[in-house]
């Protein structure tokens, strides 16, 4: 018999499964069933979902069969029952039910679950008798449990059922080729992959379904962490310069910083310095929380890196934010940073910033000092990996928030470092939760700055909701105003810059309508609170010399009420900014909440912020605010939005977004994947290529994306 796909689907068949993601045996083998109905139990008929396919299983009650009334033809009314309650389930012209449903089988249904005068039923649903011996079933389909697949258009169940039953028998045993090393299968107690595709579409028992569900989790635990082994060894082969701190700048920084480095980020500070100093290159991440004081972490390591000899580069996202880290290390840096290229005395650091929007004759210029090595420390972002610019001896790379950086554009600016790699230091804004760092970033060696620098963190966060509390709002604005009066800064930040209209989710008819960011600052403009302050707009499409003025403004005063969109999210310093609102926070994530109100009370003074929205205090969404308002420990923060938003939108917007994780969950599989870790590093020490386990090689390109995965070479 054939194996191929081709041979049970029609070509629109295929168009559908294709929407399904599956083109291949070996995909509709992995296209599990969502649930099983157990031979003997009934399923509860309350809350089945209207609109929607539904699989049930009930007893038969009754069947009564009667010609229609206006037209010709019957109806056959079964009435079936769970234990608890009973529905009505009409058939039409098929008065041979009268025999085949007798009260007291227990049979399966599956049809679009309707509405009829006011009672839930089936539309002419198709059906299996469990009790009965029917041709078509063998004792054997009788007596296990029956899958439910998720629907695909146009393909019955039963239909689709069938030829996964039929391919499972005939299909290419290279189909069968099992992942996981037999050993470790053995350790786990973990069925073989023939065995487990079997307990899943045709299952002998509960327990061996369960049982085959863990294995699919191990396999795609094993695909991670084993690529991630891998490509860490492959990073440990690349030759870096050792850099050492030999130099006067460093040590010079050091002593000039007005405060102590806190424990954490000398301990943090030690092990990139042991990193660099090797002659292989360093790929560590850094994280911590706002405030933690990452800047300056990095910005030690680059001056070792100067003092070495060699040139530095920190990367960032937008432009925005390489402008601030310019500006940051500027201050740090102080009377050490030199004018110019041309004049610099000897502890001295020459820094530049390098951004898209530089007229490009200064980018030239740039280009030129940077290959001729009179530039140390730059500053920038894309522009940096562009073909025109090159670098005299680029010894260590700063990439700041690493997940908007691909894999690819790292290995660009790598190769700019000539027959050495760089070593390359990653940062995140934001805490990461230890189980995700162990999957997600599990290639890069981790270092967490997991203390705060003393007498930071005075703000406290109020979660408002307006749709409860309308009259709150002039009290808000009150409160600016007063911060204003003591020559405070407020952040007032907006979720948009256009209005927008509401639509009706169901029928998508226009039902309101939403300000844009004008809109507000007008309506702050004129209440009366906020009359005589100077309010001004602050957003992502205005040019950059507008936003630098307004920032300059900001900063100095001149402005009171800065209202904006999350283009200060990170990385912006307005020391005197000590109020915080944020309109219709609900739209904003968790995290990106915790990183906005970082901001403000950056000098330590009290600050003090106000999570706006209309949502009514028993809303989930209000919920995840009060969370916000309810800690400053971004680490907590960081694991609740994990557990609440769900892991696809955590991995979405990291580099593995495009990984297809199924049954692996980062967060109650840690256990897993801790020790899937161990067991990827034993196999990768003895076989890096994974030639001895080719089904293995394969099975990771087939969960990562194939932008990440790594062994699409190797193999
Ligand atoms: P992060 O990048 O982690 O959010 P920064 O490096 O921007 O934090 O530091 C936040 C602020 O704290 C900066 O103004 C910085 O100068 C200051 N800072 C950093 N380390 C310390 C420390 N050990 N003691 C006091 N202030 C510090
Ligand atoms: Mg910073």
């Amino acid at each position: 018999m054939s194996a191929r796909l081709d041979d049970y689907f029609t070509a629109r068949d295929r168009g559908a499964l294709k929407k399904r993601g599956i083109t291949s045996v070996a995909d509709l083998f992995r296209f599990f069933p969502r649930r099983f109905l157990v031979p003997g139990e009934k399923t509860p008929l309350g809350g089945l979902p209207l609109g929607e396919t539904a699989i049930l299983q009930a007893e038969v009650i009754s069947v009564d069969t009667r010609r229609m009334q206006r037209r010709r033809g019957t109806i056959t009314d079964v009435l079936v029952h769970d234990g608890q309650q009973s529905m009505k389930i009409a058939f039409f012209n098929q008065r041979w039910l009268d025999k085949q449903l007798a009260p007291g089988l227990t049979v399966v249904f599956a049809g679009k679950v309707e509405e009829y005068r006011g009672q839930l039923t089936l539309n002419s649903p198709t059906w299996l008798n469990r009790d009965e011996h029917d041709e078509k079933w063998t004792p054997e389909d009788l007596n296990s449990p029956f899958p439910v697949y998720p629907r695909v258009k146009g393909i019955a169940q039963t239909r689709l059922w069938k030829a996964i039953k039929v391919l499972l028998d005939v299909a290419d045993p290279a189909e069968f080729e099992d992942p996981l090393p037999s050993a470790m299968r053995a350790d786990l107690d973990l069925p073989e992959l023939r065995t487990a595709f079997n307990d899943m579409h045709r299952p002998r028992s509960a327990t061996a379904t369960e049982k085959a569900k863990q294995r699919w989790k191990w396999e795609e635990a094993l695909a991670l962490q084993a690529e991630f082994v891998s490509r860490k060894a492959d990073y440990e082969q690349l030759e870096a310069t050792p850099l050492l701190n030999v130099g006067a700048r460093s040590e010079r920084f050091d002593e000039s910083l007005p405060f102590y480095l806190t424990a954490s980020q000398l301990r943090v500070g030690a092990e990139i310095e042991a990193d660099i100093g090797r002659r292989t290159a360093m790929h560590r991440l850094l994280h911590g929380d706002v405030g933690s004081g990452k800047t300056v972490v990095a910005l030690r390591a680059m001056l070792t890196a100067v003092d070495s000899g060699a040139q530095a580069a920190m990367l960032a996202p937008t432009e925005v934010l390489a402008t601030q880290h310019f500006r940051s290390i500027e201050n740090l840096l102080g009377d050490q940073m030199a004018l110019s290229p041309l004049l610099s005395g000897d502890d001295q650091v020459r820094v530049a910033l390098m951004t898209g929007s530089m007229p490009a004759r200064e980018r030239k210029q740039l280009a030129l000092d940077l290959a001729t090595g009179q530039i140390d420390i730059v500053v920038g972002t894309h522009a940096l990996m562009s073909d025109t610019t090159m670098f005299d001896r680029l010894g260590l790379i700063v990439v700041d928030e690493q997940h908007r950086f691909g894999v690819e554009q790292r290995e660009a600016l790598r190769a700019k470092a000539g027959l050495k790699v760089p070593h390359t230091l990653v940062m995140s804004a934001t805490p990461i939760p230890r189980t995700v760092a162990m999957t997600v970033f599990a290639d890069l060696d981790v270092s967490t700055l997991d203390e705060m620098p003393a007498g930071t963190k005075n703000i406290t966060t109020h979660a408002v909701s307006l749709g409860d509390h309308p009259n709150w709002l002039g009290r808000v604005r009150q409160l600016i105003d007063e911060a204003a009066e003591t020559g405070r800064g407020t952040f007032v930040v907006f979720p948009r810059i256009d209005p927008s209209d509401i639509e009706d989710p169901e029928t998508g008819e226009v039902t309101g309508h939403r300000g844009g960011i004008e809109d507000l600052r007008e309506r702050l403009k004129n209440s009366e609170e906020l009359q005589s302050r100077s309010i001004e707009l602050l957003h992502g499409r205005m040019s950059t010399a507008e936003k630098d003025w307004t920032m300059a403004a900001f900063v100095s005063g001149d402005i009171d009420i800065l209202v904006s969109t999350t283009v200060i999210e990170v990385g912006v310093d307005v020391p005197r900014a000590t109020m915080m609102v944020v309109f219709e926070a609900e739209r904003f994530g968790v995290a990106q909440l915790h990183q906005l109100r970082g901001r403000v009370g950056r000098d330590g003074s009290a600050a003090m912020c106000f999570l706006l929205t209309e949502a009514p205090e028993d809303d989930e969404s209000f919920e995840r605010l009060r969370e916000v308002a309810g800690t400053l420990d971004g680490f907590a923060l960081a694991e609740y939005d994990l557990g609440s938003r769900g892991e696809g939108d955590v991995l979405g917007a990291s580099q593995w977004g495009g990984s297809s994780l199924q049954h692996l969950s980062i967060l109650r599989d840690a256990p897993i994947v801790e020790e899937a870790r161990d067991i990827a590093e034993k196999i990768i020490s003895v076989d890096p290529d994974l030639s001895s386990l080719p089904a293995l090689r394969t099975f990771i390109n087939r969960v990562l994306p194939a932008e990440s995965a790594h062994f699409i070479e190797a193999s």
